[in-house]
Parts: structure tokens; sequence; C-alpha cells
């Protein structure tokens, strides 16, 4: 059976009040308008190849690696990967951020991914693009409303979503990824915990109802996935009757209920190459399809809608912040050193532990779903012997 949602009683810190509060705070937070001022002017082919030349050798010459976000300009992605970097969403990215053995890491995403590398690597230097280059999901988790939020709740486990400032992971108990929220928030429901949850509502909403987790939401929301249209997409479904629906979970329930697939870009993205569907509807960040069309060629993708007769499109499937980015921008930094990521020494060493948790918890997730030997002895962590346990009842 599962629990109700409970609902934090005030009102989420919507757009307006985002742009307000980044309007009054010292610091300048880069709002959606200016974001979208900063996404970089379209290159001619020429100056593509002269940024990707240079981009080569700086790379080179600095012992440097570029790790790139689905999301992010299709240029960007296939330089990332011409120069033995990668292409990921954010677990994947964090994980070969702290094991690649380059001193430099040119992390090409928004913020919070810079911070991520940052904390998990404190002796590399991190550089990104634009330092401006933040999420609204991040933008929409204040730190000092947020620890008045937990600290009202002090029985219940926080854990966050990695889209967060380095401010709102230290206070966690858990930080999580949409590629293993669920298996998580499963394992602290089973241990009896009770859950408050940020920033994203939906991707909340969803996991509590997978899990039937006792959750208290932050209500936060991706500008992005915020704006898919579920009726628009049930008639684009009935246009397609043969396609299949691959959303992401930080989209609003009505647009998750008739999904196929549900999951992070990476799941997605494994849909796309498993199943035998010639079409699909691809609810996230239309920068996924660059990398779906590499991987099936030949088969067709269509945006999921975000206009309709209820449209009030920011974005229409593009995040501002990961636009960006751009081929100038990390040419620039890599010559020139700036916009290089910084974490106070002691946010970072708060920060560090419940993101190594879940990296931890994720590597003896996928240790134990193939079917590896595990050692229990030794003061193993308790959830390697509820995956373990899991695994028995066929459960993962
Ligand atoms: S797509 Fe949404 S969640 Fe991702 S960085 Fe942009 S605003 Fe944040």
């Amino acid at each position: 059976m599962q629990t109700a949602i409970n609902h934090y009683p005030y009102e989420k810190p919507s757009l307006d009040h985002m742009q307000q509060h980044a309007m009054h705070v010292e610091q300048q937070a880069c709002t959606l308008q200016h974001a979208w001022a900063k996404v970089p002017e379209p290159l001619s082919a020429q100056q593509q190849q002269h940024y990707q030349t240079n981009i080569k050798r700086l790379l080179k010459e600095k012992n440097a690696v570029m790790v790139a976000h689905y999301y992010v300009e299709p240029e960007l992605q296939d330089l990332a990967l011409a120069t033995g970097g990668m292409v990921g969403d954010s677990l994947e990215m964090a994980k070969f951020c702290q094991t690649h053995p380059a001193e430099t890491l040119l992390v090409v995403g928004v913020r919070f991914m810079g911070e991520t590398a940052k904390i998990l690597s404190p002796h590399k230097r991190v550089f990104m693009p634009d330092l401006d280059a933040t999420c609204s999901l991040d933008l929409g988790c204040p730190i000092a409303e947020f620890n008045q939020f937990c600290d009202q709740h002090p029985d219940r486990t926080v854990v966050v979503y990695a889209n967060t400032s380095a401010e709102v992971k230290a206070r966690a108990d858990w930080v999580v990824t949409s590629s293993i929220a669920i298996e998580i928030v499963s394992y602290l429901h089973a241990q009896g915990k009770k859950i408050l949850w940020g920033p994203d509502r939906h991707l909340g909403t969803y996991i509590q109802n997978q899990t039937g987790a006792d959750m208290l939401l932050w209500q936060g929301s991706c500008i992005v996935h915020n704006e898919f249209k579920g009726i628009e997409l049930l008639h684009l479904k009935q246009k397609h009757p043969n396609a299949l629906v691959l959303v992401h979970p930080e989209s609003p329930t009505e647009v998750v209920v008739h999904a196929d697939v549900v999951g992070s870009t990476s799941k997605l993205l494994h849909a796309v190459m498993e199943a035998d569907h010639d079409t699909f509807i691809v609810a996230t960040d239309q920068g996924i399809v660059h990398e779906m069309q590499k991987q099936a060629p030949n088969k067709k993708f269509i945006a999921a809608p975000t206009a309709g007769k209820g449209a009030t499109c920011k974005s229409c499937a593009f995040c501002p912040w990961m636009a960006m980015n751009g081929l100038k921008a990390c040419a620039d930094v890599l010559q020139h050193g700036h916009q290089e990521v910084h974490v106070d020494d002691a946010l970072l060493e708060r920060a560090q532990q419940p993101i190594v948790k879940m990296l931890d918890f994720s590597a003896t997730y996928q240790h134990v779903k193939q079917g590896k030997p595990l050692d229990l002895s030794g003061g193993k962590d308790a959830y390697a012997t509820w995956l373990v346990e899991q695994h028995h009842a066929k459960r993962i």
C-alpha cells in the first residue's frame, strides 16, 4: 500500500521567485533571460574547425580531458569523444571525472556537474566553459530556505538530487541521480526511514509512486521537463500509435502516465538501442537526440510537445544553461585558465560524503545485479546485504 505524498506547505520557489531572488542576492545568479542572452552565436564551418583544432592541442598540452553532458551541443559531444573524453548523464560524468587519470578536467555541462567533479577530485583542476551555466533546480533551492525546511523535519533522512549546489549537498544524508534514485530510496524505505526530498517535485512524486516511501517534497522543477504537456502528448501518441514514448521523470505526472519507458537519459538511450520500434517520442531535453540518432541512424525521433493549447513554453525542450556552452569558450578557458571551479575545503568535505555514498551504492548495485559474488564479512555497508537479498528475491 502506498503512503500519501506529503507536500511542503509553502509555495514552491517559482520561476518568478527565482528571478526575483536572483536579482536580490549578492551573488549574481544567471537567470533564464541571462542564460538565453549568453547562448553563443552559431559558428561558421571554418570557425568550428579552428576552435576544434585549438581545443585538441590544448587538451594534450594541459593533460586535460573533456567531459560532456548529453544535453550540450552536438559538436561538443563529438569533440569530447574524439579527444578520449566522454559523453554521459550526470552519474556517468561523476564516475568518469573521479576515476580518469587526467589532472585537469574540462566539464561541459552545468555548474553542479563541475562542482561534483571538484568535490570528488579535490586535487584536480576543474574548468567549465561558463561558470554561470546553472540549473533551475539549483536556483530554486537556496540553501537558507532548504536548511529551514530540514530543521523543521529532523526525523527525516535528507535525500537530494544531484542538481543542487555544494551547500545543499553538504546538508544531505544522500545525494542521488535519476539513474539510481529509486534503488536508494527503496533501500531507505525498507529500513523504515522517512524521506525529505529536494528539489524536483516531479521526480520526487515519481519515486514516491514507485517505492511507496513516505516523502516530503521540496517544490522545485526543471524548466525544460516541466514544459511537456500531457494531453498534447496523448494526441501525438494517437497520431503515431507504433511509436515508443520515452519520458524523463523530471516531467509532470500527466506526461509520465503516457510513457512506455521512464528513466534517466542513459536509460532512455538504452531503450532506443534495444527496442525494435522505428519511431520514438522523446520527452527530455532534445540534446539527447544527437546520441540517439548516432546509435540508431535509421530510427525516427519526434520531440514530445511543449506547445499546444496549454502552452507556456519558455524553453521548448532545450535547456538554456546547457546551451551556454560553446567551442570558443572551451578553447578560451583551456588557453587562459579562467572559469575554474573552486569549492571551500570544509564544504567540500561535507558535500563529498553523500556523493561517495551514492557512488558506492551504485557500484555495489551493479555488482550484485550482474550476479557477481560479494564478500559481506568485515563490516560491509548495510545496503550491500539488502541488495544481495533483493537479488536473491529476483527484485533486481
Ligand atoms: S535540463 Fe533542467 S535539470 Fe537539466 S540542467 Fe537544464 S534546467 Fe537543470
